[in-house]
């Protein structure tokens, strides 16, 4: 099964860097997941190509015209007319997209399957894109993530458009295309296949709670011990070691070398604990700790009046 993406975006060169390497690329090549670059600039009717325009009620900067969004947004919605911008990166032979009813057109909003597909606009003003968003949009068919510039884009683009708006921080970038990268490298390597091992998205941090992605039963193992990350509802990871034993006089934890699996599990999920104490208090408030959990985090002076504690 392909998940296919479509990025509407004013520089469609931004993305040579970010589908050309690693996992991403690998996953292209293998037809796991497609990219179809789209330049707004050829929904333009204009000799300047215009794309943007003042804003009504005055102020600075410049808005993002909602026709040339609407108009390549309308082309995707025909399954037979699958458009791709004819540059080196895309790569998308067009003829293929022509005759393929594998993929799906994006059916327009109001008849939109969003448990199939999603439009998404890319903004600050988004909801936060998570490990569980990627996780459900991993679960869809298609894509399109629109990329703003300017001072943002038409507010109708949201309105009748897009299914969702999603921010990739509590920042502001310059324009959607890194967001949009982000979206679709977090997304696509969860995808059956993309990573080496399929555990390897699921024991990490963040794993998301098991009643949305996974078996309860996984979270915690047979001998009782947590799994380090994963089930515990989006704690971080714990922390990895390499050789050599000894770097520069700063040797790894003991117990990773003493080969009791069980002692390791432990002391992973410990490190895990106090990382995520360390550097993210907040993803313990819902995470659903054990006993020994509450215990151990006591010992490291935390306590949380939430549900969980
Ligand atoms: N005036 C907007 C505001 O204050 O929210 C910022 C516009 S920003 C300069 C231009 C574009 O960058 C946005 O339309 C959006 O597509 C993208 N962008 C900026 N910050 C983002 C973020 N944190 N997450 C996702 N996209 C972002």
């Amino acid at each position: 099964m392909t998940m296919r993406f479509d990025i509407l975006t004013l520089f469609p060169d931004f993305f040579s860097g970010p589908l050309d390497y690693g996992i991403l690329s690998r996953a292209i090549a293998t037809d796991t997941v497609q990219v179809a670059l789209h330049d707004l600039r050829d929904f333009t009717h204009d000799r300047h190509r215009t794309v943007d325009d003042r804003p009504f009620g005055g102020g600075e900067g410049m808005v993002l015209k909602p026709q040339p969004i609407f108009e390549c947004i309308e082309l995707l919605e025909s399954r037979s007319t699958m458009y791709s911008t004819n540059n080196e990166i895309n790569q998308i032979d067009i003829s293929k997209y022509e005759s393929n009813n594998s993929i799906t057109g994006i059916a327009p909003k109001s008849t939109r399957d969003t448990t199939r597909q999603s439009v998404i606009l890319l903004s600050a003003q988004g909801k936060p894109f998570t490990q569980t968003t990627a996780h459900r949009l991993a679960t869809l068919d298609r894509v399109v993530l629109i990329c703003g510039r300017y001072e943002g884009v038409d507010e109708r683009v949201s309105d009748l458009l897009a299914d969702q708006e999603l921010s990739i921080g509590d920042y502001v970038l310059s324009g959607g295309e890194l967001a949009a990268a982000v979206v679709l490298d977090a997304t696509a390597r969860l995808l059956p296949g993309v990573l080496g091992h399929a555990d390897s998205s699921r024991y990490e941090s963040f794993g998301a709670p098991d009643e949305e992605c996974h078996d309860p039963a996984n979270a915690i193992t047979s001998d009782g011990v947590p799994r380090s990350t994963h089930g515990a509802g989006g704690i971080l990871d714990y922390p990895h070691y390499t050789r050599p034993a000894d770097f520069r006089g700063a040797p790894i934890p003991d117990i990773l070398a003493n080969g009791d699996h069980l002692a390791i599990r432990r002391w992973r999920r410990q490190a895990a604990l106090a990382k995520t104490l360390r550097n993210r208090p907040d993803l313990l408030a819902h995470a659903p700790l054990t006993s020994d959990d509450r215990a151990y985090l006591a010992t490291l002076g935390y306590f949380a009046a939430s549900p969980n504690s």
